[in-house]
């Protein structure tokens, strides 16, 4: 037995981590017995859209998510940011996408496990997924949609950092207004550093960012406006030291051209850094594995029979790390996947647009 999230009778549960949008859903024991058409392992923007398709198919579905809330990298890493090329949208908050993709989804009344995350998988006419707390799921067919697996950020060795992780050095933000009043240093030169920068402008009592070179990995556009609004972006500048107890009291720069040191007094170090990616256990699961990805056929299809793949976490050669790239392989895998456990069943489904409206409820 295991605490898993079905749909769809309304009682609020852990509204602080579980999306608004999922706030009709409630907490139920799956058991041992349960057996699902298809299990999406990651809830990001691929597996969420495949978590709709395999509802559009009519498949009993769950989704499975190792962090406490859905949306992958881009709830996690850029809440705030727009996103200019996903279809359909001019633009298009990062937020508003997962919770567009989270309503669409839920139509169908999918399982939620989340904050469960899967270490093993076993394969079989019935496929056994094994979550690092000892949770069984049992499915026809698994879709991976890990993404770039598991991502930590990168950390930065300097004295006082991991003593002070979480009580005020920060690796990410999810909520601006989390950080009204405070004196805050960004650390980093690519386009989240300025992102959070720009995000942070006008909430916070003052921002400073320092990157170690003059050369910025962000888009000229992001680096112009941050200019334009007089924020002090200090070039060769690199953080020496951390200083507080119990929360961060300051900080020691220093210009790494002639090392003199500056003490700069700040409630939040926000380090921007970029993440460091590891497919983790997908690597012993028995797929084939290229570079840091999983390899997959046109179907989508791993090299292990009911086990596909789709979004950042597969490989092929072309291939565009993109959230419309991952839309559009979460519906050739979840089509291909409804034809492996039902074969009496098309792989093509036929147009949702000749489906009666409002299919699902
Ligand atoms: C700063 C930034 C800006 C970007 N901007 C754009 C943009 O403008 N346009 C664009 O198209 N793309 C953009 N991208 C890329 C885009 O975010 C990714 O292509 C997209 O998120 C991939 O979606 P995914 O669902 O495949 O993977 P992810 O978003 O990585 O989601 C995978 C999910 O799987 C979960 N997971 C991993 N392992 C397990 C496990 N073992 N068990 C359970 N759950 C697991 C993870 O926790 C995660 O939630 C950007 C990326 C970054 C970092």
């Amino acid at each position: 037995m295991f605490a898993a999230i079905r749909s769809p009778r309304a009682r609020p549960i852990r509204a602080a981590i579980v999306p608004a949008e999922a706030r009709y859903l409630e907490l139920s024991n799956d058991t041992q017995d349960d057996l699902y058409d298809i299990t999406i392992i990651g809830g990001g923007p691929t597996g969420q859209y495949a978590a709709y398709y395999s509802g559009l198919r009519g498949m009993r579905t769950k989704v499975i998510e190792s962090q406490p809330t859905l949306g992958g990298q881009v709830t996690a890493l850029y809440p705030e940011k727009d996103i200019f090329d996903v279809p359909g949208f001019r633009k298009v908050a990062a937020k508003e996408l997962v919770r567009n993709l989270t309503d669409q989804m839920m139509q169908y009344h999918p399982t939620l496990a989340l904050n469960e995350q899967i270490v093993d998988l076993c394969p079989g006419d019935v496929i056994t997924l094994k979550s690092r707390t000892g949770a069984q799921h049992r499915t026809k067919s698994v879709l991976i949609a890990c993404g770039v697996g598991a991502f930590t950020p990168r950390k930065l060795p300097v004295k006082g950092v991991a003593e002070l992780e979480g009580k005020g050095v920060l690796y990410y933000i999810s909520q601006p207004m989390d950080f009204v009043g405070k004196r805050i240093l960004v650390v980093g030169g690519g386009d989240s550093a300025f992102d959070f920068t720009l995000g942070l402008h006008g909430v916070a009592q003052s921002i400073i960012q320092i990157h170690r070179t003059d050369k910025f990995r962000a888009h000229e556009e992001t680096v112009c406006a941050v200019k334009a609004l007089k924020i002090p972006v200090m070039t060769f500048t690199e953080m020496k030291e951390v200083h507080g107890t119990d929360k961060v009291e300051g900080v020691t720069i220093f210009d790494n051209r002639t090392t003199e040191e500056t003490y700069y007094p700040c409630d939040v170090v926000l380090l921007s850094l970029g993440f460091l990616s590891n497919l983790g256990p997908v690597k012993e699961w028995g797929l084939e594995i290229v570079g840091n990805a999983i390899g997959v056929n046109q179907r989508m299809e791993t090299n292990i029979p009911g086990v596909f793949a789709a979004g950042d976490i597969v490989d092929y050669p072309g291939k565009l790390k993109l959230i419309a790239t991952g839309f559009a392989e979460a519906a050739i895998a979840v089509n291909h996947a409804k034809a492996y456990v039902d074969p009496s069943s098309k792989a093509f489904p036929g147009h949702s647009s000749e489906k009666p409206t409002s299919a699902a409820h």
